[in-house]
Parts: structure tokens; sequence; C-alpha cells
């Protein structure tokens, strides 16, 4: 298949800033609506789908995806009608100038203000968020209060294109890749197990749509669908840390801690069993206090839920520009088919 037909691009491509999923849920609603026996959306904007199993094995699997990304929302307009911006998520100011956005649901174009450099004769001192603008092509502040709300969420836009073999290149990967695995999941069940798919809001603020799926869930063991850093390509020779947490190209990546949550060593041997049985590569993300997933609220709710996350390795992960080899994200799909068709109660016993 082309990746220009894929929901992957179609995804990816959409906007949908933290607590701003809207254009992301009718995506994913439509998308699964076929292939589950219930969806709804609960009261922090999640989308809940429901997958009877085929009654094979008693147990109930939550899975989540977060639909958000990252990006910023505008704070104020300067008496010239350039835009002020804070960011929504983690974003380094380096990237910003000249990258092109989008603000509101009408879209209105801009682009991120730099001087060029015919009139900048010194090394400027790299920018916080809140000090950069946006240049939506106005000249005074009504003419852009006219056209942007403060408020309004202003979004990276970049194609998603096919680079080389299987690498690719889009924004919002992060976590859309995850959103799509969990739908071609979906869309070859049931399985012996129940499944609750959750398409969860929020989660690059601070983990937040996570926080209520266990109560109204219930499950017996939990999966997280994600994307991890993969830098693997010479570094400055400054930098004092070379080592990548993940390599493309390598396999999904299961986590073994970040800096929210220890995985559960039982239910993440039954990864790599199922992985080595069916000939599927893997890798583990290097265990380091950093980085965190929904899991981090999701295994320690209720009575406490044996949770896995499994990422796909992704270069340049919170820029309009991330690059990821379709070979793993296929990978990673495959892997759960097999993971949820040979889960029995002992896979998560400790
Ligand atoms: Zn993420």
């Amino acid at each position: 298949m082309r990746l220009e037909d894929t929901l992957l691009k179609e995804l990816s491509e959409a906007h949908g800033i933290s607590s701003k999923e809207d254009g992301i849920r009718k995506i994913i609603l439509k998308a699964v609506k076929d292939h589950v026996d219930d969806v709804h959306i609960d009261s922090m904007g999640n989308i809940i789908a429901f997958q009877r199993g085929s009654g094979g094995a008693k147990l109930r699997v939550l899975i989540a995806a977060h639909m958000d990304e990252v990006g910023f929302m505008v704070t104020g307009f300067d008496s010239n009608g350039t835009i002020k911006v804070r960011n929504v998520g983690g974003i380094d100011g380096r990237l910003l100038p000249a990258m092109r956005v989008e603000i509101g649901d009408k879209k209105v174009p801009g682009v991120f203000t730099w001087r060029p450099i015919h009139v900048s004769s010194h090394e400027r001192d790299v920018k916080k968020v809140d000090d950069m603008r946006i240049d939506i092509g106005v000249d005074n502040k009504d003419a852009a209060k006219g056209k942007v709300k403060l408020g309004d969420m202003v979004t990276f836009v970049a194609e998603t294109v096919t680079m080389h073999g299987p690498m690719v290149r889009g924004k919002a990967f992060d976590d859309r890749a995850g959103c799509v695995q969990m739908i071609e999941i979906l869309k070859s069940g049931p399985y012996p197990v129940d499944l609750i798919a959750a398409f969860t809001v929020q989660e690059e603020v601070g983990i937040r749509g996570a926080s209520v799926l266990v109560e109204a869930a219930k499950p017996d063991a939990a999966i997280v669908l994600e994307t991890t850093a993969s830098h693997e390509l010479p570094q400055d020779e400054d930098e004092p840390d070379q080592t990548s947490v993940t390599k493309m190209g390598h396999g999904p990546a299961l986590y073994v801690m970040d800096r929210l949550t220890i995985y559960h060593p039982t239910f993440r041997k039954h990864f790599e069993d199922t992985a080595d049985k069916y000939g599927i590569p893997y890798q583990y993300r290097s265990p380091q206090y950093a980085g965190g997933t929904d899991a981090g609220i999701i295994h320690i709710s209720g009575a406490g839920v044996p949770t896995v996350a499994m990422s796909t390795p992704c270069r340049y992960l919170h820029s309009p520009h991330i690059i990821m080899n379709l070979d793993d994200f296929a990978h990673g799909i495959d892997l759960v088919r097999h993971v949820l068709t040979d889960l029995t109660p002992d896979k998560l016993e400790r």
C-alpha cells in the first residue's frame, strides 16, 4: 500500500493539540466503528472502544495510545500584528524560526519569525518559545485579532512523505502511529480476550486523559502503544552521552523503566516470548529515569494493573519532521496481535 493512501498520513497531518483533539476523534471514530461492539467518548474526551472477545480467555485488556500532539496556544498580539504564543507540551525553541504553522479552526497560515541572514550580523541567542512570534501576514494588531483569537491552537504544518525504503517523515507520529497500530489491531480482532481500546487526550501536558481509564475499564492488563526517541546518528563531540535509547529498524521497543514506571516483568516476558516464538524483531528501550507514557498513571490505578509499553523508535520527536521506520511500526502491530491471542492469566502473575 502506498503511504499516500493510508490512515497514518491522514492522522499525522490532521490537527490535534492537547485538549483540542476533536479532528482526530472524528477520523478515529469513523475508522473503528465497524470493528467494535461499542464506542463512546468519556467526559475527558477519550475515545473508549470495546471489542468483545471470543471468550477463550476471561481477561479484559486495556490498550491505550494518545491522540494529542505538541503545539502552541495564542497568548497575545503585538502592535505590528505578530502573534505571541506559549507551548503546549515540550518543544525545543531552537526548532522554531521559519517553521510553518496553522492557527485555529480556520487554519490561518503563519510562520515563526526570524531575522534573515542579510540583516543579522552576529550569532543570535536561541529564544524561549515565549519570546518567539508568528507572522500571519498582517501589519497591525486589529487585523491580527480579526483573523486569530486568544487561546487558538497553533499546529505545525508538514506533509507525510516516503523517504527511502521503509523510512517515512511526517509530523505527529507521536502518537498517531500508536493510534493507527491500535486501529489495525482492532481490525484483526476479536481476540480470546475482551479489548478496551482507549484513544486518550492530553498525554503531552501531563498524562491527564489516561487518569480516568482504569476506574471505568477495570482491566486485568494494559498495553500502551507509543513512540520513543532514537538518535543513533553521529552526535556533536561535546555531547557527554552519545548512546541512543533505541535504534531504528531493530523492531518495536519494550520498556523496562522510565521516569514514571517500572514495567511489569512477567507481562513483559510474555511479549518477549511471543516475539521469539513468531520471529518478530524487538528491542529494549534502554532503561532510564527519563520519559514517561500513559502507563505512568495506568499501572498504579485501581488495585494496580500489569502494564507493558511498546514504542516505535522515531528520530526528531516533538518536531514537525519526525522520521519513522514503517517496518518497526508494522512489527509492533504484529507483536500485539500475537500477544493478545496467546494471553492467559498466568502471564500476568508476579
Ligand atoms: Zn507520545
